[in-house]
């Protein structure tokens, strides 16, 4: 990729220019979702200006050119994950629907009765409840691997936990609570050893810093195109081809088969015997536009940007009387979930949306790993590559603003 700056990267954010409340918008919920560059949305327009079509059958131009495009968009998934072939990726609707799509199929053909499933307890509850569900099904356990005071997972307990009995392991690459990024190249060695496979959750790694499958020898690897520039409702499954391969259907439908009959129907080989019938194909369009735009930077440039800007934002937070963050492990990506005394973490929300401030309020999806801080709520600021310390000064004032405003 080519040079960074914060500076050149927003002014390919449309949405950024837009004010509320009467101010320029400052957007530091990208944790949630990531808004999206100019060549992403017009790439969407121009797909459906010009391309549309349904893919993979039918024998005209338009549905050459946009099977050519998803595939096109196959292989950059591919490539930006380090994965070996185009094959190893499934197209599937965001994070949540790969991780059910690999309980339902792999789960359902893997797990057993006294089998383990291993979930640390910052897991999202997309990473958390799909496990539950097959679980209750084959009478398999989801066995909570405890996190350290710190936030990160307990090295030693999750050691301790693994044995001939662990099927799989699941675990976020980084945390949308914490911020925190586990050693899943170690845990993933570790698992391995007992047989166990490992899934690991990439929704809020993807955008952060480079990731190579491969390197990390994982078995499969998820993540959402929203949180990474990309539209909504696109999402990646990668698979090493030997697991992918053993398994079977679950949404079954056209694009999936072989051929059927009342008789007897045989399915596609993977990736289509997984993408049960007409895929999001502008999602992809959507995906590869973004994957483009961020690759076209140096990414180690862009860690460091958000990896100095995450600490300037710490010191500034520290700051503001009463705020306290939540977890304080070294390796982060930037995400600072926080309370502020004598304020609910929704008012804190409200406050900053007067000033044109969006961060996130609530349980953010992940009731466990607050629940290990004690807590039931908190606000979060996420950053992303085209925040700016602008922008955390805003914040921060803000929020001065308001204990400044209100004696606690
Ligand atoms: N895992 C993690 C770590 C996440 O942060 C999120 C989104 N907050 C998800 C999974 C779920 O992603 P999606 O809603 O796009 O399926």
């Amino acid at each position: 990729g080519g040079a960074f700056s914060p500076e050149t990267a927003r002014k390919d954010f449309p949405i950024l220019q837009r004010l509320v409340n009467g101010h320029p918008l400052v957007w530091l919920d990208n944790a949630a979702t990531t808004q999206k560059p100019r060549q992403v949305i017009e790439a969407l327009a121009a797909y459906y200006s010009a391309t549309n079509s349904n893919i993979h059958r039918g024998a005209h131009t338009l549905a050459r050119e946009a099977t050519e495009a998803y595939e096109a968009g196959r292989a950059a998934v591919a490539e930006f994950l380090g994965a070996a072939s185009p094959e190893n990726i499934v197209f599937v609707r965001g994070t949540t629907e790969a991780i059910n799509l690999v309980a339902q199929s792999w789960g359902r053909a893997n797990l057993g009765p006294g089998d383990d499933i291993l979930v640390p307890v910052l897991e999202h509850h997309s990473d958390i409840v799909p496990w539950q569900l097959i679980a209750k099904e084959t009478r398999a356990r989801v066995v909570p691997v405890p996190l350290g005071p710190d936030g990160q997972i307990d090295q030693n307990a999750y050691a301790d936990l693994l044995s001939s009995r662990t099927q799989l392991v699941a675990i976020s690459h980084a945390s949308n609570v914490l911020g925190t990024v586990p050693p899943v190249r170690e845990m993933t060695a570790l698992a391995h050893r007992y047989g166990a496979k490992v899934l690991v959750d990439g929704a809020q790694a993807v955008a952060h810093f480079p990731v190579d499958v491969q390197e990390m020898d994982a078995d499969f690897y998820v993540f959402s195109g929203h949180k990474i520039f990309g539209p909504t409702g696109i999402g990646v499954l990668y698979g090493k081809p030997e697991v992918l391969e053993g398994m079977p259907p679950w949404q079954g439908g056209g694009n999936m088969i072989d051929s059927v009959s009342f008789a007897r129907t045989t399915y596609a080989p993977v990736p289509q015997r997984l993408e049960a019938g007409t895929g999001h194909i502008s999602g992809v369009v959507g995906l590869l536009a973004a994957l483009n735009w961020l690759t076209s930077f140096d990414r180690g440039a862009v860690a460091a940007y958000e990896q100095g800007l995450m600490s300037y934002a710490q010191q500034a937070l520290a700051m503001v009387p009463g705020l306290e963050t939540v977890g304080a492990a070294p390796d982060r990506i930037a995400v600072l979930t926080f309370t502020l005394a004598g304020h609910d973490p929704v008012t804190v929300a409200d406050w900053l949306d007067r000033d044109g401030i969006a961060i996130r309020a609530g349980h953010h999806c992940a009731q466990p790993a607050l629940a290990h801080y004690g807590l039931e709520a908190a606000a979060r600021a996420s950053l992303a590559l085209y925040n700016t310390s602008e922008e955390v000064d805003q914040l921060v004032a803000s929020l001065r603003r308001l204990t400044d405003s209100t004696p606690s």
